[in-house]
């Protein structure tokens, strides 16, 4: 359906933000034969989609503010997700330790309710609340490859090892894992492989509504050159931008608005040995998580904090950090300090502005709001979760359909993403196949190859025979041939992009390793700019 002219290419959408949120619906879209451009001013997953807790949920605490809906759609994609992305997702266990101290926060409806018939409880949460909301936690979602809530005695087991003595008693429930900034890339990747145009490192710095079409100035970031696009229709997938494109590139009136809320988390080594999460309540009614990660460490996060700007680059604060450190010790047997920390990371949540009364009770449910009134139209994407990313695009498509008569209907539930196509429990098996078509590659790398790649290894790894065929080694298993695959094929352009969001190396690599990366990088794209000038 597209078409050229001498000055600029006109397409069916254009999306503005390479997140989670634009990258799958230009995945949906193009799928569907419409011809789709998306431009990212930064790298794919530079802002919130990869700071994220990494997990799919169904949010267990948000049955506490009744949004059911939200929670029965989140639990219900995880298993189509987890099939789709066998490599980048999987089955974790959450232990949640139970202690009757534990509190609400003041303002949910449920701690409302139980203020109301139950006021000796002063706040608390009792344990059969807490039964009664995994147990629907467990149904709501028709759970099939996830095992049930059971009951732990945390005394003697293995989950009970790093938690202090005065929890005895646990609960212990199934969610999954999800690499955030993977996911991004490979929904960018399956979008160009069905023709869409994904332009990082280009920002839209303006569109007008002209002759029924948008007019989309790009600017291309690391060049400076401008060009003129045209589209059908705009799609405002911005994430904290949302608000920032609607005033101030797109210039269209609107009273809808997002809340920013920055969430930090903190990575320390690893604090115990067993492969389940932690789902941890304070006694300021607030929850955080401890995950195992990469291996050799811990994530331990979120909090909640107002954050009006979003070009002020979000950071974990000292505050956030002694909040994080201060939650996890109520907790553990061994306390741990500000020495223990050895990254941190933090995003800007874009919820939808519903007026709610605080950052830990605005709705973590998705908005889409298409404007047509001053003629082309614009859809709006607000909110939105990791977990719900596939179905918010068949949603917008929902919505950008009826402008497109004739287009096919949903069908990403199912279709598995590139290096996805093996079993749910095939990893093990992957692995070992792997090891066997590239004997050099130790147990450690031929998991981070199939975790990051899936199927698509045997592709990155191509005719090696020896380490030696890798071309030059980076450190921490990443070689000259895994770097140019990154950049001929996911999108990468600075050492920032392959060690931070193309993988996680970056907490394993030395300083001197990662100068070695940056004037790799240097050389190979200087080359690449002469050669095309020739
Ligand atoms: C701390 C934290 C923890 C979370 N944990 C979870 C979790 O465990 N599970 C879950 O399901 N969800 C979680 N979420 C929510 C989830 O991460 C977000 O909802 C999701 O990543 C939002 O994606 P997005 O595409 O809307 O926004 P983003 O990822 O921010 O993408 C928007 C993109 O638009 C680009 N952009 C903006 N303006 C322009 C322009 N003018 N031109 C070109 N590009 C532009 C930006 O550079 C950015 O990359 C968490 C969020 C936070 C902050």
């Amino acid at each position: 359906m597209s078409s050229t002219s001498e000055q600029s290419k006109t397409y069916d959408l254009f999306i503005v933000g390479g997140g989670i949120n634009g990258c799958g619906i230009a995945r949906d879209a193009a799928g569907r034969g419409l011809s789709v451009a998306l431009a990212e001013m930064n790298d794919l997953a530079s802002a919130t989609s990869s700071a994220s807790t990494k997990l799919f949920h169904g949010g267990l605490r948000y049955l506490e503010y009744f949004e059911i809906n939200l929670v029965r759609h989140a639990l219900t994609e995880r298993e189509v997700l987890l099939k789709a992305m066998p490599h980048i997702s999987w089955p974790m266990r959450f232990v949640l330790p139970y202690h009757k101290d534990m509190r609400f926060e003041g303002s949910t409806p449920t701690s409302r309710i139980l203020n109301t018939v139950m006021p000796w409880m002063k706040g608390r949460r009792p344990a059969w609340l807490i039964r009664f909301g995994l147990m629907l936690y467990d149904t709501l979602g028709g759970r099939k490859i996830l095992p049930a809530t059971k009951t732990l005695q945390l005394k003697g087991s293995a989950e009970g090892a790093p938690i202090d003595d005065r929890f005895e008693k646990a609960f212990e429930y199934s969610d999954c894992w999800i690499e955030d900034s993977r996911l991004v890339v490979l929904n960018a990747r399956d979008a160009q492989a069905r023709g869409a145009e994904i332009m990082v490192r280009t920002k839209v710095a303006s569109a007008a509504r002209v002759d029924d079409l948008w007019e989309i100035t790009l600017h291309d970031t690391l060049t400076g050159e401008v060009k003129t696009v045209r589209s059908r229709m705009l799609v405002n997938a911005g994430g904290p931008w949302v608000g920032d494109i609607i005033q101030q590139k797109v210039r269209i009136n609107s009273t809808e608005g997002v809340r920013l809320v920055r969430g930090s988390h903190i990575v320390t080594r690893k604090l115990y040995d067993h492969d389940k999460c932690y789902f941890f309540q304070g006694t300021d009614g607030r929850i955080i998580f401890a995950i195992p990660y990469e291996t050799d460490f811990t994530l331990i996060g979120t909090t909640d904090a107002e954050h009006s700007d979003p070009s002020v680059k979000p950071e974990c604060t000292d505050e956030e950090r002694d909040y994080l450190l201060n939650f996890i010790n109520q907790y553990l047997k061994d306390d741990i300090s500000a020495d223990d920390v050895v990254w941190s990371y933090s995003g800007v949540r874009p919820l939808y502005d519903d007026g709610a009364s605080s950052a830990t009770a605005a709705t973590r449910d998705y908005t889409l709001k298409v404007d047509n009134t001053g003629g082309a139209p614009i859809l709006n994407v607000f909110g939105g979760k990791i977990t719900t990313y596939r179905k918010l695009a068949e949603d917008a498509m929902d919505k950008i359909v009826p402008f497109f008569p004739g287009t096919s209907s949903h069908w990403t539930a199912g279709v598995a993403l590139p290096g996805g196509d093996f079993a749910v429990d095939g990893f093990d098996a992957l692995v070992d196949r792997l090891g066997d078509a590239y004997p050099f590659l130790t147990d450690v790398w031929a998991r981070r190859l199939v975790r990051a790649y899936g199927t698509d290894a045997w592709a990155v790894m191509g005719d090696a025979k020896e380490q030696g065929d890798l071309g030059q080694a980076f450190g921490a298993t990443l070689t000259e041939r895994e770097v140019i695959w990154l950049c001929d094929n996911e999108y990468a352009r600075t050492a920032e992009d392959i060690i931070w969001r193309r993988n996680k190396l970056g907490l394993r690599l030395a300083k001197q390793d990662v100068t070695a990366l940056e004037d790799f990088l240097r050389t190979a794209f200087a080359a690449r700019k002469t050669k095309a000038a020739e």
